[in-house]
This record gives C-alpha cells, structure tokens and sequence, in this order.
C-alpha cells in the first residue's frame, strides 16, 4: 500500500492522444513529455505512447539523454537551451537541438565532428527563443554551417489558449511567411508551431502538433476547459492518506505560527503530505483535500513534510484515502498558478503507479527498479 502516491492512466493518456488528432485532423504528435511528462514520469510514459506519436519534445539535453539511454527510439527534440558540450552528446545520440542565433549556432558548429540535426527556432511573438522575421539574411548564413542538418523549424504562440485569436493569428501568419521563405532555401521536413491550445482550438496546417498539457488531460486554460470542443480526461490523481484523527478544543492553534486557532471544538486530520513533495506552502488555511468524498479544508501552514486538515464532518481514521487536489484547477488559482505548475512541482518522493487495463503495470520511486514487475 502506497501512502504518498499520483496514479497516472495510461489508457487515458492514449485516448486523449487520439482524441487530439481527431479533432485536430493532425496524425504527426510530438509528445511534450518535458519536465518529467509534467511531473508524471516521462520515461515510463513515452514508452507506452511511442507508437502514438511521431516525436518527443523536452527542454533539456539531459531529459533528452535520459529518454534515448533507456530505449526511446523515436526522434526526440530539445526546446531549450543546448551547450557546446550537450550539442556533441545529441550529435552522438541522434537527439536535435534548437537552433535560434547565428554566433552560436557558429560555435556549436565548430565544435562537432559529425552533424547534429538541428530546427530552425523562431520567434513570431512569444520573444523567448527564436530569429525574428527581420533576421532572414542570418538565417540563409546557416547554410553555410555544414555540421547543423537542418530537418525542421518551428515556433511558440503565446496566446492561443485565450478566446482573442487575433495575436495567434499574426503569429502564424509570420510563421507561414517564414515558412515559404526557407522552404526555398533549406530541405526542411517538418515546420511545426501549434501547442496543445493551437491544436485544440486554432486551426494550423504544419507538419507536427507539440502536444504537452492535453495529453494528461489538462486542458491549457479555463476558457478552453469551458468550451469542451474535445473531451479530455485527466490521467492522474495525487493521493495520500489521513495518518492521524483527534478532536481538539475552542482556542487550541494548529501548525507553526499558530495562523488557525479553533473557533469550536472540531476534528482534525493529520495527513503526511507537505512543501516538500510539491504541495505549496501558499496552500496554508486556504488548500482542499478529499476525504470520503467530501471537503476537508487546511488547516493552518502547510508544513515541509505534512498538513492538518478539518475533519469534523467527516468519518474517518488512520489510512483512508486522501484526493489531495479535488479540482485542480481550482487549487491553482486559488494561490495564483496553473495546473502546469502544481503537476511539474509533484517532487521524487510521491511514488508513481501506473495503471493500464485497470492493474498496475509499473511503479516508480525512490526504489526504481526494485519495484518492477
Ligand atoms: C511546453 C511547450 C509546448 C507544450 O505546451 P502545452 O501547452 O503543454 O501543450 C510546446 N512547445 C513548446 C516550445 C513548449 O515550450
């Protein structure tokens, strides 16, 4: 029995994939599976979704390293920044690599001994990562740097889960300019832009979609959450387990700083999650768990390893079942953040257990390999 655990679905992750590219009439996925696949484990994911997707997108080169050393075979993309260093690993590893400015794109090319596959970053508006349209001739220059194979380019929207379409529209419009421009000029296979938002609600015609938050089921804002064009079911579930019950009297305080103080007798659940697996400390006197179906509210700080919540409705004892983020969404923007943020926090210690057909199939903590079965 697990205490601190995410229960991830497999089955469902699948099924949003396909859901995704039915409504978006794009068959080429790239698996956003960066930060861990969002906190949920990105090795033992791509695995079960390799033969779905066309492509693996991360933002580091060691995320990258970790999917290609444990047998991920499809093309895997690294978003972010590469070193001159991490650029000769992915030459070795067959991982590609952003390319975004001309110096360094330079230096990366005098730095390998063999060509690294490379996509053309740019930047149409989102102004992170990428040449702006006014830098063409810098671009053209990177047909002269024989050791980066260019195979793709690619932008970022920034506004394309928000109802307004007009900026996403300017952005693809430059996209497309750009687009004709290089198709001129380089061999690129693969121009890609749209992210899960784009795929779910803009209509784009590339090569690829970049699918990260819909894939587990989250959908990228509340605005496409109420729109509903394509059903997503969330794949994970964050849970833990009441560790101790007792009544306590009117004025006695709760956690470090005494921020709660019992305006009544009331029960009080202990429970054995805190800061440190990921459940934010802003989470204090305004956080909602799930016991036996029903709310229990924090009680006062949220501490490094454990909350206390209010029971005093709820019958309950040591080692029920705890849901700890009841409605995601809620919990994010109840501490000003989204459920990007709360799912990318879920820290190594919760334990993963992945289920398929409705049994466990895989669990990963701490024990690793132990573990499998
Ligand atoms: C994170 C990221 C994505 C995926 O975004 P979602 O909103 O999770 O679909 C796609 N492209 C780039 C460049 C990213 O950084």
């Amino acid at each position: 029995m697990f205490t601190n655990y995410i229960e991830v679905d497999i089955d469902k992750i699948k099924n949003n994939i396909e859901n995704i590219k039915k409504l978006s009439k794009q068959t080429n996925i790239c698996a956003v599976v960066k930060a861990n696949a969002y906190g949920l484990g990105a090795v033992v994911i791509a695995k079960y979704i390799e033969d779905q997707v066309s492509y693996f997108a991360v933002a580091t080169s060691i995320e990258a390293k970790n999917l290609r050393l444990r047998g991920i075979k499809k093309p895997i993309i690294i978003l972010g920044y590469v070193s001159l260093e991490e650029a000769k690993e992915c030459a070795d590893l067959d991982i590609e690599i952003p390319i975004y400015d001309l110096a360094y794109a330079k230096k990366i090319n005098d730095s390998l001994d063999f060509p690294v596959k490379a996509h053309i970053a740019l930047d149409t508006g989102h102004s992170r990562l990428g040449f702006r349209e006014f830098e063409l001739d810098k671009i053209l220059k990177l047909k002269e740097l024989d050791r980066l194979n260019i195979i793709g380019s690619f932008s970022h929207f920034s506004t394309a889960d928000e109802e307004d379409k007009t900026f996403t529209n300017e952005q693809y419009e430059k996209f497309e300019r750009l687009r004709e421009k290089l198709n001129d000029e380089f061999e690129i296979e693969i121009f890609h832009i749209a992210n899960s938002a784009a795929s779910i609600y803009h209509k784009t015609n590339c090569d690829m979609d970049r699918i990260g938050i819909a894939m587990y089921g989250i959908y990228p804002s509340d605005y496409l959450r109420n729109r509903e064009e394509v059903k997503l079911e969330q794949v994970f579930s964050l849970k833990s387990r009441i560790s101790f019950v007792k009544e306590i009297n009117k004025g006695d305080s709760v956690s470090y700083g005494r921020t709660f103080i019992a305006k009544d007798r009331m029960k009080i659940a202990t429970i054995p999650i805190g800061y440190a697996d990921g459940y934010f400390r802003s989470f204090s006197n305004i956080g909602e768990v799930l016991v036996k179906d029903k709310i229990a509210k924090v009680c006062g700080r949220v501490c490094m390893d454990q909350i206390m919540v209010d029971v005093s409705d709820i019958e309950c004892e040591i080692g029920d079942e705890v849901i700890v983020y009841p409605d995601i969404y809620k919990e994010a923007n109840k501490i000003g953040t989204i459920p990007y943020e709360l799912m990318t926090s879920f820290d190594m210690r919760l334990t993963r257990v992945y289920i398929k057909d409705g049994k466990v199939v895989k669990v990963d903590n701490y024990l690793g390999e132990l573990y499998e079965d």
